[in-house]
């Protein structure tokens, strides 16, 4: 039974106070680190989507109290949020190197150091989360004190990666989270995948992105120059409407993007560079609607929400991702994959969607504070 006692409180009258140990908070704050990807620094683009969604991530448990701390390459541009920049060569993306791709490392690898730092620093944290598709994360997991856990940022490339993730599901049944079930589904080869990872989605700072009411004569284009988006789909569709593409990413194939122009050469196009969050949403907020032209299953498609955040409609491939985000005729179009006539065809329609209707949409599902509440849960049952 609870204890009370008489205290002297420093020449004011005594007060009473129980004896009964104090009890811990039922959700202390959690110190987390994160280790970032290493195929780019932070703010560089060549890190695709991984780099905004770490970003949101820290911010959003930083929100609910916890202490976030990330380790990243060199040059990593920190935004507001704790970086310890970690030396070393970065490593190569993962997207084009074909199922029987093997683990390859550079010298001095940038993820090998990356998972030094994460080694000797273990233990002042509760939990490391990482944010590599790569094999190393996710091998090295059983050999550390503190619990790691993996978000998974693509879709199912190579046997080596589903391998190990099946592996490392095994010994620790919590340790995954993926960005979309669609996304899940691709990890065939690893038993009732979607029933045993977490799946998180994303959610992003809806302040960071302005609302425009109306949009001028053009279209956007937004992702990595690189094969996988299919850039040269949405090309081809603004060929034939003469809408003037706006396009913005890194700029990780120069050769694929000559080729693109050298194809198009009556094409309006204008390549706009890689923006930061707050000049890109400004400029992709004027567009009419955003087109998305994936050949592969992308995972999620952060600028799908950036977009409609803006209250820019998204014309998109029916595959992957934007399959659970856009809705069909509401907040813009699903078109038959790899059909430009589609393309065409529904960038015809755009006027048709309300775009109140769409930022209406991320906020009411791609909040930052419902991804920390998820991402909160997913640590805690790691923890268990
Ligand atoms: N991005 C950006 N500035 C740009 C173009 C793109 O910050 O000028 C970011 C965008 O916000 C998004 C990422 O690049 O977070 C692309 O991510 P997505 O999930 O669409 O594709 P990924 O590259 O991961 O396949």
């Amino acid at each position: 039974m609870e204890q009370w006692k008489l205290v002297e409180c420093f020449g004011q009258s005594p007060i009473l106070v129980s004896s009964m140990p104090s009890v811990a908070p039922a959700n202390p704050a959690l110190k987390i680190l994160f280790v970032s990807t290493s195929v780019g620094p932070l703010g560089s683009g060549m890190g695709g989507g991984v780099e905004l969604t770490l970003l949101n991530l820290a911010k959003a448990l930083q929100l609910r109290g916890h202490l976030v701390q990330t380790l990243a390459p060199v040059k990593s541009i920190s935004k507001g949020i704790d970086i310890i920049q970690v030396p070393g060569q970065l490593q190569a993306t993962a997207q084009t190197q074909g199922r029987a791709a093997t683990v390859e490392m550079p010298a001095d690898a940038v993820i090998a150091n990356l998972w030094e730092h994460a080694r000797q620093r273990q233990d002042d944290y509760d939990i490391v989360v990482n944010f590599a598709y790569d094999w190393l994360p996710l091998f090295l997991t059983s050999f550390f004190k503190t619990p790691v856990v993996h978000l998974i940022s693509m879709g199912s490339l190579t046997d080596a990666m589903d391998g190990m993730i099946a592996q490392t599901l095994e010994q620790f049944p919590h340790s995954i989270a993926v960005h979309s079930g669609i996304q899940a589904g691709t990890f065939g080869a690893i038993a009732n995948f979607p029933q045993r990872c977490t799946i998180l989605a994303n959610g992003f700072d809806l302040s960071r992105y302005q609302f425009q009411p109306a949009a001028q004569a053009q279209l956007g284009w937004v992702g990595r120059i690189a094969p996988e988006k299919g850039l040269e789909d949405a090309v081809a569709a603004t060929a034939k409407t003469q809408t003037p593409l706006k396009i913005w990413g890194a700029m990780e194939h120069p050769d694929y993007w000559a080729e693109i122009q050298q194809r198009f050469p009556n094409a309006p196009l204008d390549y706009c560079g890689f923006l930061s969050t707050e000049d890109l949403q400004k400029q992709l907020g004027l567009c009419q609607g955003l087109v998305m032209t994936p050949k592969w299953v992308e995972a999620f498609g952060n600028v799908a929400i950036e977009a409609l955040a803006c209250g820019v409609p998204v014309v998109s491939y029916g595959r992957g991702g934007p399959l659970e985000i856009i809705e069909h005729g509401v907040t813009g179009y699903l078109v038959e994959p790899d059909s430009v006539e589609g393309l065409v065809g529904a960038i015809a329609q755009l006027d048709k969607i309300d775009r109140a209707t769409c930022r209406a949409q991320a906020e009411a599902k791609y909040s930052l504070e419902a991804m920390g509440e998820r991402t909160e849960a997913w640590l805690r049952k790691s923890l268990d």
